[in-house]
């Protein structure tokens, strides 16, 4: 194996149950194309050595044959199957990948640019934990079950995190086993898990507005316009 051989873990394995309608999100035409084939094209066009793709149970076979084949995503050599909840699914990943970095996707952010995943990786090289988001617009509250605010916290240090989230590979493998072990309840990301297990510290680096979550129909229309507005650029 390269010494600084880097994986992305591109997770397509949701039920994408906020959707509606009965084809799997991952696999919803934006202007003609799946969806995840965006987020691997960047991948494929980035510094990344490999791509482990995350499909939901029994679609390997067909991620394999209409989407890596199809589309020419010839760094896609491993497909594995994901799992109930997206750390299940993570983990899956991790636990199909060989490598010393490794960058954690959603394959439902279309919008990631290759440009994005290589200053991602040259990032990762220096820290060892870093992942995307950007500086929230809104004031966030913290709400007690009561529907009672509790605190504000203050406006100019909350960030609304993205992907990818990026890891040392040892670092971010037994942080997870770790976490799995102890019931891994409530990891809605993959840089809490190494905030709760591991003593070591996780960097924010500058995202972009447009790397959306493709998650509502109103997204799609969204996601549409930003492919037209890059097409004129
Ligand atoms: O459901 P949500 O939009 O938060 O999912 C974020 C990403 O995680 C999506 O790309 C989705 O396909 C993936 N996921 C997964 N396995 C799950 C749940 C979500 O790979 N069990």
């Amino acid at each position: 194996m390269k010494a600084d051989k880097a994986n992305g873990i591109v997770l397509a394995a949701g039920s994408g149950t906020r959707m509606g309608g009965s084809v799997p999100k991952q696999y919803l035409p934006l202007c003609g194309k799946p969806l995840v084939v965006y987020a691997l094209e960047a991948f494929e066009a980035s510094a990344v050595d490999e791509i482990v793709l995350v499909a939901a149970r029994g679609e390997a076979d067909y991620c394999r044959e209409e989407i890596v084949k199809k589309y020419g995503i010839t760094k896609a050599r491993v497909i594995v199957e994901g799992g109930k909840e997206r750390y299940d699914s993570v983990y899956a990943g991790l636990l199909a990948s060989e490598c010393r970095y490794v960058l954690i996707h959603d394959g439902a952010r279309a919008f990631v640019s290759a440009e994005m995943i290589d200053r991602c990786l040259e990032a990762v090289k220096r820290c060892d934990a870093c992942v995307v988001g950007v500086p929230s617009k809104d004031t966030v509250k913290l709400v007690g079950e009561d529907g009672v605010v509790e605190t504000t916290p203050e406006r100019s240090r909350v960030w609304n995190v993205q992907t990818p989230q990026c890891f040392s590979y040892p670092l971010i493998r037994n942080a997870y086993a770790a976490a799995m072990a102890a019931g891994a309840e409530g990891i809605t990301d993959d840089a809490m898990v190494v905030e709760t297990m591991t003593d070591k510290e996780v960097y924010m680096i500058e995202g972009s507005y447009e790397n959306i979550k493709i998650t509502t129909p109103e997204d799609l229309l969204l996601g549409e316009q930003i492919l037209r507005k890059r097409a004129r650029i």
